[in-house]
């Protein structure tokens, strides 16, 4: 109006009331398209853009994303995609997220505990913004994964762990909470950079440490009585304490020492059903003497007890270990105490050749991230005392391997039964021949077909493959309110993923059930499970009369509009 008035402007025709006029031409944001998208619809862009986004860090920020604005769409495309789609929220994405967790733009799921929460832990999970909590993966950060200490960085690990609980478990993702530990790091780097968010000074050790973790445990004891607790990634100085002093006060287990062992005892069944050995015949040799290795003994040992009805003392005797001074056996002085049931009465040898020679094992497993440590000699030994020897180099990532595939083929005569930590490609043989590593699985043709111009297959992590012992550990913890998870449970689990492999599976050498029958067969391990937790007494039953399978079938999440099939990606 003064414009108009002191001839500055000009009164548009028609224009008789000013603000009626100036509201008609404000822009309008968020105008909704006459077109209404249908919910399957929006899952399929998101995945179509999805596959636009070619650097896997990138992909994981976009499914974040997705994750915080549109959860739904997130589930559905992470339980209906799940071969294409965990690399990026898991192993091996998760790694590099880790590494970068606090330069990279993202708010943090999970809940940090610090040692300035003593004395107010339970307040914290208190104030927590979901209340019914039924599952916690619990990192302090010191190892993840092959990748050392990642301090507070670790929250990556305690999130990406906990996507599986519900894509493989069928955990109800609000359910499901990631914790860290920030009790400092050694890294001087993050101790160094201006974006690191931890708390800048050196891990926290000793009685301040263990009352930190003894406040944690109790309050999460008090606030959720049935909770499963998972220790995911702790530094081996305070793993085995911790898994000690907590197994039969909270429904726990520790992924590194326990899932581990579960899936490779899995893959040492199965190996058998190749062979056509028995376990009674077998000597396992394991190289590396941590976490992972001394686990993996326990747990072969247990099962040696269950199938062969030999005591516990004559089953250790199966299992022999080396670590960074040779094989360990009872000569040894100063050993750690998670070593000394495999200190057998035998003479030391210096280093794993020679162990082999000696101990001749049937079986041979890498856990000491000790990279090309299975060489030629050592196949050749190997293949030397067994027909067909069993060869699991589980070190991650690939570059820690202790040997390749095409190692393991070559100096073996083509006779071992390999299973790997880390992926490894395909290998055509000089005549000309293609033989796929035991865990070919064609999901990661669709991940990496971005980056190579040739088709590559490549072979399950056994590291991936533990998201068969998570899940359904998980949902039949949480379904019979299981009271403890004892070393057993780990013993049937793997014997009810290993008899999911149907005989023409293991005919072509492949020794975990397939990616895509995961599906069909997660809810009967969980129902398998929960029927183990039952007869042992640990667990709650909902009601008097009814089928487990069914009951587990009802209760596994399903997010809205989950009906939406599964497309094939087109650049395969
Ligand atoms: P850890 O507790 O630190 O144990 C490592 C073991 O390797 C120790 O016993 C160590 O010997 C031994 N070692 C290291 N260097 C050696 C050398 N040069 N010669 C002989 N032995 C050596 O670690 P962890 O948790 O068991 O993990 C070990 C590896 O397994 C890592 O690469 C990890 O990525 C892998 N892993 C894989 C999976 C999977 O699912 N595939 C799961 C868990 C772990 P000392 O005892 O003498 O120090
Ligand atoms: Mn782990």
């Amino acid at each position: 109006e003064f414009m108009v008035a002191s001839g500055l402007g000009r009164q548009p025709a028609g224009v008789t009331n000013w603000p009626d006029y100036i509201k008609s031409k404000m822009y309008q944001p968020g105008v909704t398209p006459a077109l209404v998208v249908e919910k399957h619809h929006v899952v399929t862009r998101e995945l179509y853009i999805l596959r636009q986004t070619y650097t896997p860090i990138q992909r994981y920020l976009f499914l974040r994303h997705l994750q915080d604005s549109q959860p739904d769409i997130f589930w559905n495309l992470m339980i209906n995609n799940a071969e294409e789609l965990l690399p990026d929220v898991y192993t091996p994405t998760v790694g590099d997220a880790c590494l970068n967790y606090c330069s990279l733009p993202i708010n943090s799921r999970g809940l940090y505990i610090k040692e300035q929460n003593l004395g107010t832990i339970l307040k914290e999970l208190q104030n927590w913004r979901h209340q019914d909590i039924r599952v916690v993966v619990v990192t302090d950060g010191e190892r993840v994964l092959g990748l050392g200490d990642l301090g507070a960085g670790g929250m990556g690990i305690s999130e990406g762990k906990i996507i599986l609980y519900t894509v493989f478990g069928g955990v109800h993702p609000e359910h499901c909470l990631p914790i860290c530990i920030d009790v400092g790091t050694n890294k001087e780097s993050f101790l160094q950079d201006a974006e690191y968010y931890g708390v800048r000074y050196k891990r926290l050790r000793g009685e301040k440490y263990d009352a930190l973790i003894d406040e944690l445990v109790q309050a999460l004891k008090k606030w959720q009585p049935h909770v499963l607790l998972q220790f995911e990634d702790f530094g081996n100085t305070n793993a085995f304490r911790i898994l000690d002093n907590y197994c039969n006060q909270i429904c726990c287990f520790n992924d590194d020492i326990q899932a581990t062992a579960c899936i490779t005892l899995a893959g040492i069944l199965n190996s058998l059903r190749i062979t056509g050995k028995k376990l009674e015949e077998q000597r396992i040799l394991v190289f590396g003497a941590g976490e992972a290795g001394t686990g993996i003994g326990k747990i072969v040992s247990l099962a040696v007890v269950e199938q062969c009805g030999l005591t516990y003392e004559e089953a250790l005797k199966f299992c022999y270990l080396v670590d960074s001074h040779g094989l360990v056996c009872k000569s040894r002085s100063q050993l750690a105490p998670h070593k000394l049931p495999f200190a057998h009465d035998i003479v030391h040898q210096p280093d794993l050749l020679s162990s082999v020679i000696s101990v001749r094992p049937t079986v041979l497993i890498g856990a000491s991230a000790v990279v090309g440590a299975f060489s030629k000699e050592v196949l050749v030994a190997m293949s030397e005392c067994n027909d067909r020897p069993v060869i699991f180099p589980l070190s991650n990532p690939t570059s820690m391997s202790e040997c390749t595939f095409e190692e393991a083929y070559k100096y073996t005569g083509g006779t071992a039964v390999f299973a790997s930590g880390s992926p490894f490609p395909s290998y055509v043989t000089v005549e000309g021949k293609t033989l796929y590593p035991s865990q070919v699985n064609n999901a990661y043709i669709s991940f990496f077909s971005h980056f190579a111009s040739s088709i590559v297959i490549h072979s399950l992590p056994s590291a991936v493959l533990k998201k068969y012992v998570f899940g359904p550990v998980g949902m039949a913890a949480v379904l019979t309110k299981c009271k403890m998870i004892s070393d057993h449970l780990f013993l049937t689990t793997a014997e009810l993923i290993a008899g999911a492999v149907p005989d023409a599976r293991l005919e072509s050498g492949m020794l975990f059930p397939a990616f895509s029958d995961m599906k069909e067969v997660a809810p009967h391990l969980i129902a398998g499970i929960c029927e183990f937790i039952m007869k042992t007494g640990q667990g709650t039953k909902p009601s008097d009369e009814f089928d487990w399978l069914d009951y587990v079938k009802e209760q596994m999440y399903n997010p809205p509009d989950n009906e939406v099939p599964a497309f094939p990606n087109p650049s395969t």
